[in-house]
C-alpha cells in the first residue's frame, strides 16, 4: 500500500474509534438519566410513605386531643353542677350533656388508643421499609458512581485518541486533507475497501480502470460514485 494510503487508512481507523467512543458516551448518558429517574422515583416513593405515616400519627394525636377536650368539658359541666346555683332547665341540660359526653369520651379514648397502636405498628414497618429504601438507594448511587468512572475512562481514551488523530492527520499529504475532512463530516468511513470490483462505501460497481489503478497502488484513488478513498484489502 502506498504511503499516503497507509496514513489515510490509519487515520480512518482512529476516526472510527472516536466515533465509537462518542456513541458509548451517548449510551452512558441515557443510562445515567434512567438511573437518576429511578433514584428520584425511589426518593419520591419513600417521601410519600413517610407522609402517610405522619398523617396517621397526626390523626391519632387529633383523636387524643379530642378526648382531652371532651374530658375537660365534662369536668367543667360537672363543676358547674356541683358548685353553682343554676336554673333547673340548665341543670337538666348539663346533666344530659355530661352523660352523653361520658359515652362519647369512652368511644374517643378507644379510637385514640386504636390509632396510637396503628401508628406504633406502622412506625416499626416504616423503619424496615427505610432500611430497604436506603439499600436500593445505595445500589443506584453505586451504579451512578460506576457510570461516572466509566465516563472518565472514555474521556481519557478520547483525549489520547485525539492526540493520535492530530498526529496522523498531519502525516496525511496536505492536498488530501480537505477532501478527507469533507468525507468524514458527511458520515461513514472516508476510506473504504474495494471488494469484488465494488466500492465498500457506496456499494456501486467501479469502472475497470479505477480497480486497475487501486491494484497498481501508485497513487491515491477515489470512487467515481461517492469519491471515497479506495484501498485493496489484504487477501
Ligand atoms: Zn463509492
Amino acid at each position: 500500500m502506498n504511503e499516503a494510503l497507509v496514513q489515510l487508512v490509519a487515520l480512518a481507523e482512529v476516526d472510527a474509534g472516536l466515533r465509537t467512543l462518542d456513541g458509548r458516551l451517548v449510551d452512558l448518558e441515557r443510562e445515567e438519566k434512567r438511573l437518576r429517574d429511578r433514584l428520584a422515583a425511589e426518593d419520591e416513593g419513600f417521601m410519600r410513605r413517610q407522609e402517610a405515616h405522619q398523617a396517621l400519627r397526626h390523626s391519632a394525636l387529633a383523636k387524643s386531643r379530642e378526648a382531652d377536650d371532651t374530658d375537660e368539658k365534662i369536668r367543667t359541666y360537672q363543676h358547674k353542677l356541683d358548685h353553682d346555683i343554676i336554673p333547673y332547665k340548665e341543670m337538666e341540660y348539663l346533666r344530659e350533656q355530661v352523660t352523653f359526653l361520658r359515652g362519647r369520651l369512652d368511644e374517643l379514648a378507644d379510637e385514640a388508643l386504636q390509632l396510637m397502636a396503628e401508628a406504633e405498628a406502622d412506625e416499626g414497618k416504616l423503619r424496615e421499609e427505610e432500611v430497604a429504601h436506603e439499600k436500593r438507594r445505595g445500589r443506584l448511587e453505586e451504579d451512578l458512581a460506576a457510570l461516572a468512572r466509566r465516563r472518565a475512562e472514555i474521556r481519557a481514551e478520547q483525549d489520547a485518541l485525539r492526540l493520535k488523530r492530530d498526529e496522523l492527520f498531519q502525516r496525511v499529504p496536505a492536498r488530501l486533507r480537505g477532501h478527507y475532512a469533507r468525507l468524514l463530516a458527511s458520515g461513514g468511513s472516508p476510506v473504504v475497501p474495494v471488494v469484488g470490483g465494488v466500492c465498500g462505501g457506496c456499494h456501486l460497481r467501479l469502472v475497470e480502470t479505477t480497480v486497475e489503478k487501486v491494484k497498481a497502488d501508485r497513487e491515491v484513488v477515489t470512487c467515481e460514485h461517492c469519491s471515497r478513498f479506495l484501498y485493496l484489502p489484504p487477501s
